[in-house]
């Protein structure tokens, strides 16, 4: 039973551009339906930004850029022996290797290939499903050798300034780990309640909902569904994408793993059309066996409100409330994206 439960609110001002007439300017307040968590729908402006000058940015990075062809392999570090005996896990041009500054006990970076700068459009499914291959076989080593911290596969994505990352080129942050993230353990937890509570599984129960009124659906390619979410953590939105069936990372098959590499371009596709040059990417995965959750993963466009000033887009209440805001209603949003998941390629 999933109830999208939301709070009208209504603000009045007295409107200067036409001799403080009385305005009405309505938003809202929706509750994550799994979690309680909740976002505002506010501030609604026409999702239109203007994209840099990416010549400028890029000029002169390459040379000290440690992801670059020529340094790749020299200057970033190795695995011991006992995790990776080769050091690096090594794909045609893609390199995975031990991230210098960790976040989790088994914490990698993965580049996705030799090119310094790749057009957010021009990235491609092939080469992202190419690069989650990659991370999948590290996965499936570190279960292999029973690493007692092989329990959440998950890969990060950054892609661009906006998004946090501190580097041009296009690579991917891989961690496993025994102790899952805030919002994913929150997820966790709340999924394993509602399985008891309703003896259905939340994920599956939202995809069937979802799909049946598609007022958020975006479309569905193999086992993987993609919605615009209904209370979402960006300013633009969030794409969510969830698997059939699939439980954890390590059971996504190759053929999902080219199909969500698939939707993303298509997200990547539909939000660069606003000017959106920039996001953040998360799996979000069950431990082995969690019967209560489904492997789904999030896509979240990211920009500067003011690229000159370089001011962010996340400010007070969504960083100390960890309440975020969303400039559009999720539904319009859909419709903004639609047309780039029902496309041939
Ligand atoms: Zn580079």
């Amino acid at each position: 039973m999933i109830n999208f439960e939301s709070v009208q609110k209504e603000t009045v001002i007295l409107n200067p551009m036409k001799n403080m007439e009385r305005k009405t300017i309505a938003s809202e307040i929706r509750m994550d339906p799994l979690t309680g968590r909740s976002a505002r729908i506010c501030h609604f402006m026409k999702l239109e930004w203007e994209k840099p000058d990416f010549e400028k940015l890029i000029a002169g990075a390459g040379k000290f850029c440690p992801f670059c062809p020529d340094k790749v392999m020299k200057i970033t570090p190795c695995f011991p022996e006992e995790i990776i005996l080769e050091g690096r896990l090594v794909s045609d041009d893609m390199v995975l290797f031990p991230n210098l500054a960790p976040y989790e006990s088994i914490s990698a970076v993965a580049t996705l290939g030799g090119r310094h700068y790749i057009p957010m459009t021009e990235i491609g499914s092939e080469r992202i499903a190419r690069a989650f291959r990659l991370a999948m076989n590290f996965f499936r080593r570190l279960r292999d050798i029973r690493h007692p911290e092989a329990i959440y596969h998950l890969i990060n994505w950054n892609y661009m300034p906006p998004s946090g990352s501190s580097l041009i080129h296009p690579h991917l942050q891989i961690f496993s780990g025994s102790f899952a993230p805030n919002l994913m353990r929150a997820e966790l937890a709340a999924s394993k309640i509602y399985m008891k509570t309703n003896g259905t599984n939340y994920w599956d129960d939202l995809v069937r909902t979802e799909t049946g009124h598609g007022r958020r659906f975006l479309g569905k390619i193999g086992r993987i569904s993609w919605f615009s979410a209904y209370a979402p953590l960006g300013v633009a939105g969030d794409v969510l994408a969830v698997a059939d069936n699939v439980r954890s990372t390590l059971e996504l098959t190759d053929d999902d793993l080219s199909d969500i590499a698939d939707g993303l371009t298509r997200a990547m596709a539909g939000y660069d059309k606003m000017g959106i040059y920039s996001f953040n990417m998360n799996f979000f995965t069950g431990a082995e066996k969690d019967d209560h959750t489904r492997f789904h993963l999030l896509f979240s466009p990211r920009t500067f409100f003011n690229q000159a000033l370089g001011t962010p887009d996340i400010g007070a209440i969504q960083r100390l409330y960890n309440e975020s805001v969303c400039m559009a209603f999720p539904e319009d949003i859909a419709g903004m994206l639609k047309p780039d998941f029902q496309s041939e390629k």
